[in-house]
């Protein structure tokens, strides 16, 4: 049996260890036409690794948009596509959305494979509720960034964010002033890496510790509702 009939795959890649590939997204690599990357470098990389030889197509934010068209129509005259994105799972907080929704548009089936993202090992382990949260993954970079958190102020469920390295300590500050000091929080830097870190704290003891220690590698920050 096929590990997958949909035209188009969205198959998640490993976020640090490339163990995480799963048996299915191998084989669904296999069997596609082509596979179409967010940087076809890291996944030719990865297709290396795992000993496949397929033809990349480059797909990225600036080119999605016109890209979008002309590989719907590819599928919908019979090819099928894998697409990856460098980490993790397609779509999120990565390219992936806009082709998703034109091939559901014109009846293309789509399926994405389960597998690595970042949101899900950082709010599962930072011992925070789980139950119900909200993603929200990168905070506008400036305008709109305050007003964004301010929204926050008085949402119950577990809140996920992204950040890169050299704004996470500012970032933890800037949540500490809305959110208030003592509200609890879990750091998640590196997962799935040799140097991977939990730490968990207020977000005022978390600003202080990443404020003296120069973050370096990938961060999720998971904060705690104002249940
Ligand atoms: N598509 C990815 C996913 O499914 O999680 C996310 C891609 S987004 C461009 C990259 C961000 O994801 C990083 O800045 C960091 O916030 C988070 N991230 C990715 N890999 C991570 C890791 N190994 N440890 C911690 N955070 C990670």
């Amino acid at each position: 049996m096929s590990a997958s009939r949909a035209q188009l795959v969205l198959v998640p890649t490993p976020i640090g260890n490339l163990d995480d590939i799963t048996l299915r997204a191998r084989r669904v690599l296999e069997e596609v036409d082509a596979v179409i990357a967010e940087d076809t470098r890291v996944t030719g990389r990865l297709l290396q690794h795992l000993g496949i030889d397929k033809p990349l197509i480059s797909f990225h934010i600036n080119n999605e948009h016109r890209m979008v068209e002309q590989l719907v129509k590819r599928m919908e005259a019979g090819e099928r596509f894998a697409m990856c994105s460098d980490a993790g799972t397609p779509a999120i907080s990565d390219p992936g959305f806009l082709l998703v929704r034109e091939a559901v548009r014109q009846g293309v089936s789509v399926e994405c494979l389960p597998g690595p993202t970042a949101f899900v090992p950082a709010l599962v382990v930072s011992g925070l509720p789980c139950e119900r949260f909200v993603f929200e993954g990168f905070l506008p970079q400036k305008k709109g960034r305050r007003t964004r958190i301010e929204s926050l102020r008085s949402e119950e469920r577990t809140m996920v964010f992204y950040e890169s390295p050299h704004r996470v300590a500012r970032m933890l500050t800037e949540l500490a002033a809305v959110l208030g000091a003592d509200r609890q929080a879990c750091v998640s830097r590196e997962l799935s890496k040799l140097h991977e870190e939990v730490r968990r704290g207020t977000l005022s003891e978390l600003a202080v510790h990443f404020e003296a220690h120069e973050p370096r590698g990938e961060f999720v920050v998971v904060v705690a509702g104002c249940g």
